[in-house]
């Protein structure tokens, strides 16, 4: 007779059904280059036939891994493999999924301090190695987040709270018509409407133009506004474009404004001395968006924010409450004291023990290598008859179209389009594309862990034959 009420696994069942699970993972990696860097996506059918009431009675395991790993997860954009060079990648190192194994198989409370102070104190130490890599002051305080759009809002409401306290209706906020979609987003959920959000148009490379930032920022004063913050970008998602930050640092100090960087593309970077000249200005940042899912390899769900004054992010989310563990000392990080959440996941977890177990030597070589690679095949595919490289890259993403004598822009754009697919559905690298400057751009966005020069090689391949197929 089992007993209903009791959920618990016997240690031989949880040791079976853990090995059951690690088989799977593993020999899911284990073929990953392999496996089509796209499934099939026709899925509306398969969507519609999985609906199905709530199970009132359990089922055994192996199954419902067969469906996972056979059916469902096949059927998805390959974000791990190491052709996908779509969007911003990152790949999700192997050490994340341990570190996910460990938080839930342990379960403890780890958004208070007094609750599970070593635990903490781990997510501390890698909230100080970012600051340090980051070159911000020590009066940095920092915030794992579920992802770049979440660590942009708290930035934003950091932003607000120090520049406007109750007057939010006067605050205008700049951005430019490169700026991640997060970011008018998070500003209106954090209270900023869209008819205070300017866009600042950018220049030849991508880059907001400061001229018309300093314009938009006298024009809104004239009009009574408060200018309260700029959102630049440390490499931009359409084109990896890092904007002038040095510049508009010292504007906003000028002009008494906050500067936030959203780094989730290109921060990481920042951790390779030698190219840290690619992002000067970065560490005078206000405050700074990372997205460890992307340029730090760690699997989905884990942002950063970095505030320069740690006291700002503080303020802005500081409680207390009579039936919380009292934290006296103030020598601690409290992660609950510095966001929202405070029942939640181990984030600082995954990155530690991705950390402990590469160090940061490896991660450096990784980040460096990415760049590498996207400079010699964006070199490569300038090359190309028919490409012309409207983004070279500044980090590791490039951007370009195609093109021949007579060719419309309407039909430019469609072929660029039709180049992107065609090199998709091959299945060995998944590129996407973007709108700017006024044209269809293609786009390749070296930064998953798994992209080595094989996969490089093989892209520059298949855009010469597809473009030159397209084209001819
Ligand atoms: C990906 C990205 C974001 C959003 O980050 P998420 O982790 O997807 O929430 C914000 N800004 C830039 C520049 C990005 O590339």
């Amino acid at each position: 007779m089992t007993d209903a009420a009791s959920l618990e696994f016997t240690p031989r069942d949880m040791r079976r059904m853990g090995e059951a699970v690690m088989g799977r993972v593993v020999d899911h990696l284990a073929t990953i280059g392999e496996q089509p860097v796209r499934g099939d996506m026709d899925a509306a059918d398969l969507c519609r036939a999985m609906r199905e009431p709530a199970p009132e009675l359990g089922s055994t395991l192996e199954p419902l891994l067969d469906s996972l790993f056979e059916e469902w997860i096949p059927r998805s954009f390959n974000t791990a493999s190491p052709g996908y060079l779509a969007f911003v990648p990152g790949g999700g190192v192997f050490p994340g999924a341990l570190a996910d194994l460990i938080a839930s198989g342990v379960n403890r409370y780890t958004g208070v301090w007094p609750t599970a102070p070593a635990l903490v104190q781990l997510e501390a130490n890698v909230l100080e190695w970012l600051r340090e890599w980051m070159q911000l002051p020590p009066s940095t305080r920092g915030l794992f987040t579920t992802g770049g759009s979440m660590a942009n809002f708290a930035a934003i409401v950091c932003a607000r709270e120090r520049q406007l306290g109750t007057e939010l209706r006067r605050g205008a906020m700049y951005l430019s018509t490169e700026t991640h979609h997060s970011v008018g987003k998070s500003a209106k959920l954090a209270g900023i409407l869209p008819d205070r959000v300017r866009t600042i148009a950018v220049d030849g490379a991508f880059r907001m133009r400061i001229d018309l930032l300093e314009e938009a920022i006298a024009s809104d004063r004239a009009a009574g506004l408060v200018p309260f913050l700029v959102v630049s970008s440390a490499g931009t998602t359409n084109t990896g474009a890092v904007d002038p930050l040095r510049e508009i640092a010292a504007l906003c100090r000028r002009e008494g404004l906050w500067h936030h960087i959203d780094g989730a593309y290109g921060a990481s970077f920042h951790l390779c001395p030698e190219l840290r000249p690619l992002l000067a200005g970065l560490p005078e940042a206000d405050s700074l968006t990372l997205d460890p899912h992307k340029g730090l390899f760690i699997p989905y769900g884990t942002g950063a924010v970095l505030v320069r004054d740690g006291e700002a992010l503080r303020a802005a989310h500081a409680q207390t409450a009579s039936y919380m563990p009292e934290s006296r000392d103030a020598e601690f990080y409290d992660p609950h004291q510095y966001g929202p959440d405070l029942s939640r996941g181990f984030p600082g977890l995954r990155v530690w023990l991705a950390f402990k177990l590469y160090g940061a030597a490896r991660y450096r070589a990784a980040l460096a290598e990415k760049r590498t690679l996207a400079l010699d095949a964006a070199r490569r595919i300038a090359a190309l008859p028919h490409v012309v490289m409207d983004a070279p890259p500044q980090l590791s993403l490039f951007a370009f179209h195609l093109e021949w004598p007579g060719a419309t822009p309407a039909q430019q754009d469609a072929a660029t389009r039709e180049l992107l697919e065609r090199v998709t559905r091959r299945g060995k690298v998944f590129i996407t594309g973007c709108h700017a400057g006024g044209r269809f751009l293609a786009r390749v966005c070296v930064l998953s862990f798994r992209t080595r020069k094989a996969q490089m090689d093989t892209c520059v391949e298949h855009i010469a034959e597809e473009a030159s197929a397209i084209c001819s």
